[in-house]
């Protein structure tokens, strides 16, 4: 029977990366990583090195790490995830950063996010302003269950889910604050055919010839679901700044602005509704 070091060891040669390894033993014997190492020298039950051969070769064969356990962390929040729902990038950290400063501090604020895949946005949202009413959408079924599973298990309950496209089952919200992290990527990037983005769902990366076709659904429709003086806010490419900027004023916002992620690339565009759009 190898023993826990050797297989970690065997592992890491053959990912070429001792840290997923790791992650992936962990997974496979239900125990934590710190647990690993206290426990180098036992020995692993036959059925624990299949399951973890298993997912060794899986790994191999490019899955992401994080469909393989179920897990990704995000914000303050360990998420379950799909390969119904994007895996969450730390990149979107930016989106709920700037939702946290445009919220209004009075009242109970309502806020939306659209396509919430596992909810990641939402949830952070909505742990880090228990005032907050959050709405959370998604046109996947199979993505706002676990979306749904995710606000369960963190124990947040200002939340609600609603099966949508985009704005269309929202019809008489009125919102003080819409963000999402829509598809954006050209639907023949390459990107698409590499890596992690195999394995993810496709209508949650791809957005048309330039990326940019639910954006611009998203920018239209948020004029009539938000209250004066309210901010939309959604993440898209780094060279989509200033394609997001026009949408934005072509549609009449305010106060418009892009930030940089912590790479200085552009990541998040918003604007602001005026008083009497
Ligand atoms: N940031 C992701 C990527 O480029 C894309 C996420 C998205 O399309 N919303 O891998």
């Amino acid at each position: 029977m190898p023993d826990v070091r050797q297989l970690l060891a065997d592992a890491a040669a053959r990912l070429g990366d001792r840290a997923e390894a790791s992650i992936l033993l962990a997974h496979a014997l239900g125990r934590s990583r710190t647990w690993l190492v206290a426990h180098a020298d036992d020995p692993a039950a036959a059925n624990d090195v299949a399951a973890f051969a298993a997912l060794v070769e899986r790994r191999a064969a490019g899955e992401p790490v994080a469909y393989l356990t179920g897990r990704r962390g995000f914000w303050t929040l360990e998420l379950e995830v799909t390969p119904a729902t994007l895996i969450p990038r730390p990149e979107t950290e930016l989106l709920v950063e700037l939702a946290l400063a445009k919220l209004p501090r009075a009242g109970a604020p309502s806020v939306a996010d659209l396509g919430t895949g596992s909810g990641a946005i939402a949830l952070a949202i909505a742990r880090e302003c228990p005032h907050a009413r959050v709405l959370a959408t998604d046109a996947s079924a199979a993505a706002l269950a676990v979306a749904q599973r995710n606000a369960a298990a963190n124990r947040i309950d200002n939340v609600a889910f609603v099966q949508s496209d985009w704005f269309a089952a929202l019809e008489g919200e009125r919102l003080d604050l819409v963000v999402s992290n829509p598809p954006y990527i050209a639907a023949d990037d390459p990107h698409l055919t590499q890596a992690d983005l195999r394995f993810e769902p496709a209508s949650a990366l791809a957005a048309g010839r330039d990326g940019l076709d639910d954006i611009r659904r998203i920018v239209d429709g948020a004029q009539a679901h938000l209250v004066p003086g309210g901010w939309l806010l959604f993440e898209h490419g780094w060279d989509q700044g200033n394609a997001a900027r026009d949408l934005l004023e072509a549609a009449g916002f305010r106060e418009v602005f892009t930030a940089r992620d912590l790479e200085q690339r552009d990541r998040v565009s918003g604007g602001r509704r005026t008083s009497q759009a």
